[in-house]
């Protein structure tokens, strides 16, 4: 099994160093873990939120160190979670660096709304549910075309404080699909919803069939915020992914895809 969200220390907002994960995937029997820290956001933004732009060196330096060193126990491999828009604090060069595994994209910005920090929540009322529905998905669809990022990090996150869409999604969700199946985009499935107050793995078993209709590659991500959340809510998330038909999980080496058996 492969785990490809997983955050450390660096963020300001996780526990761990980086061999604390490592040995929490092998005593979970991981075949791959990934590390995807926060890209480096602007300054204003920063504290608590990712690392400095200073940081990024060491932390691939640690990472190709902990390759080697459990090679023979686990894949370790090595990518950022990078928020879409790109924030030009983080260096572009790094999409093209042979270190470099796998690029996340998420979304958690919609201008300047901040709207999955819970400080943030008021927002929500200040608009239809819908209309800020129909603004996630767009910036969504725009990270897709931009071509810039391997995986779609929890595809559906705007419903993480519970706040669901009154109207139906179904047919701007399918074209989103069909633009990741073509480009061969992955979709991640994210176990941290369970824990977050939708109580609900991203993306949701809906948007999951879809994917699958599509053909859209899905990989594994538990979104680890401290060691022992590594692959938790993971038996929920197997148990979606083979319902809904899949049998393949995606890995990830120098930006090249490939497939595993969804063991
Ligand atoms: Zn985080
Ligand atoms: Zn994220």
């Amino acid at each position: 099994m492969v785990n490809y969200h997983n955050h450390t220390n660096l963020c300001g907002h996780a526990s761990g160093t980086m061999e604390d994960y490592v040995s929490s995937a092998i005593n979970k029997s991981l075949q791959e873990f990934g590390f995807s820290d926060h890209a480096p956001v602007p300054l204003h933004l920063r504290d608590g939120i990712s690392m400095n732009p200073e940081e990024t060196e060491s932390y691939i330096n640690e990472a190709v160190r902990l390759k080697e060193l459990y090679r023979d126990k686990i894949a370790v491999r090595v990518g950022f979670e990078v928020d879409y828009p790109i924030f030009d604090t983080f260096d572009n060069r790094y999409f093209f660096d042979e270190r470099i595994d796998f690029v996340i994209g998420s979304v958690h910005y919609i201008k300047d709304w901040g709207f999955d920090n819970p400080d943030n929540i008021e927002r929500f009322n200040e608009r239809p549910i819908d209309d800020i529905y129909s603004d996630y998905y767009s910036v969504l669809e725009s990270l897709v075309e931009s071509n810039l990022v391997d995986i779609i990090g929890h595809f559906d996150l705007i419903k993480k404080f519970g706040h669901r869409a009154n109207g139906d999604f179904t047919s701007r969700i399918t074209t989103i699909a069909k633009k990741m199946a073509e480009k061969g985009i992955v979709a991640e499935i994210n176990t941290s919803g369970l824990y977050k107050p939708v109580k609900e793995i991203y993306p949701s078993k809906e948007i999951v069939d879809i994917l699958f209709k599509e053909n859209v590659p899905v990989t594994l991500g538990s979104d680890s915020h401290s060691p022992d959340e590594v692959c938790r809510g993971y038996d929920i998330a197997i148990a979606m992914l083979k319902a809904a038909g899949y049998r393949k999980v995606s890995g990830f080496m120098a930006r090249k895809r490939y497939d595993l058996s969804l063991l």
